[in-house]
């Protein structure tokens, strides 16, 4: 009997955790034929989602609970790569808990890996019904951006919402990096993946965690995860400038020569040269800066989460390859 373990990324969900549930009961209902895990990722939650998702845990008979929770919010990239490190199931999922990824779509995607021989099967959102009209042009325009200054081709309206087999999961997990953006993961890794469609859906109860500055940070940190190309413009940019000042140059020194005592007031191109050099020695600073920051966040090696509380067999809150070392610096 396969299993499949659906992961949930919950950050102050209680009125979702039970209407999550029964909505997947209702779903699981129809694959009789698969073992299920849930596997609860509590994001440093303040309300009361570790009371409901511990209820669950007790009340539910057929399907096997497993919880962590973080010992604060670290956010939904690394609560995913949290789930996706603990996951034992032959198929691996993570979903949203505000029931906007359709469960149901789960026997698609089953079906897809099963008998048309897929590695994964991914959810599109093809509508955003029912999402502000700027959220949803602005979101087109990332998706485009990204798409054409990096490596890797992110379309539109594609989600977390992805089932895996081990082989993908691994793939994933082999990517160490602190700052994750899933989605460009997703994408970077390849692999055979069936695109699944469906209409944008409501959330079920509570409130969305995403304010406009928090889409921009997400966008912005998974341009830079994945584009070298800002970087490297920059020196295009630096190229395209000092031709700019050499014709300049040319242009004022010949004008220079034609005109009279008067004419050689060189003040404003002066002026103009400087601001314009600086800002863009400033602009360029700022871009590279922006990368060693990430370096310097990425050679720190921090733990991409702590863990609280759990009830995952053979647990810890650093990753494998690091627990030695942190056991050793510890105990020193
Ligand atoms: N989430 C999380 N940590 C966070 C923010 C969100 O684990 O810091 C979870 C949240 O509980 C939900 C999912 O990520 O299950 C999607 O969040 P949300 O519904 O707020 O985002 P939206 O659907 O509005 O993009
Ligand atoms: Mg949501």
């Amino acid at each position: 009997m396969k299993t499949v373990e659906i992961i949930v990324p919950c950050y102050n969900e209680e009125k979702c955790i039970f209407l999550f549930y029964e909505k997947l009961k209702e779903v699981f209902m129809t694959l009789s034929q698969y073992r299920l895990i849930l596997t609860y990722i509590d994001d440093g939650s303040t309300d009361g989602t570790m009371n409901e998702i511990k209820r669950l845990e007790k009340t539910a008979r057929q399907e096997k609970i497993q919880y962590l929770s973080f010992s604060r919010n670290f956010g939904k990239e690394a609560a995913i790569y949290a789930g996706l490190l603990k996951s034992t199931g032959d198929y691996v999922t993570v979903m949203d808990a505000d029931l906007q990824h359709p469960p149901e779509l789960l026997k698609e995607m089953l079906y897809a890996i099963e008998n048309e021989g897929y590695d994964c099967a991914t959810a599109r959102r093809v509508s955003r019904r029912g999402e502000l009209p700027v959220r949803s042009t602005l979101s087109k325009c990332f998706y485009h951006v990204i798409s054409k200054i990096t490596a890797i081709n992110l379309i539109s309206g594609s989600t977390d919402y992805r089932l895996m087999t081990r082989k993908v999961v691994n793939a994933i997990l082999s990517m160490p990096e602190r700052e994750r953006f899933t989605k460009g993961l997703y994408a970077w890794v390849g692999f055979n993946n069936k695109w699944i469609e469906y209409e944008n859906r409501k959330r079920v109860a509570g409130r969305s965690k995403w304010n406009m500055r928090g889409l921009f940070r997400y966008a912005y940190s998974g341009i830079i995860s994945f584009a070298i190309t800002p970087l490297r413009g920059v020196i295009y940019l630096g190229l395209v400038i000092t031709l700019a000042a050499f014709i300049y140059a040319g242009y004022v020194g010949i004008a220079a020569l034609y005109a009279g005592e008067g004419g050689r007031n060189g003040y404003t191109s002066i002026m103009i040269a400087i601001l314009f050099i600086g800002g863009v020695i400033i602009t360029i600073l700022g871009m590279i800066g922006e990368y060693l920051a990430r370096i310097y966040l990425e050679v720190k090696k921090r733990p991409i989460y702590l863990e609280k509380e759990s009830n995952l067999e053979g647990e810890h809150g650093i990753e494998e390859p690091e627990k030695e070392e942190y056991d050793k610096k510890t105990t020193n």
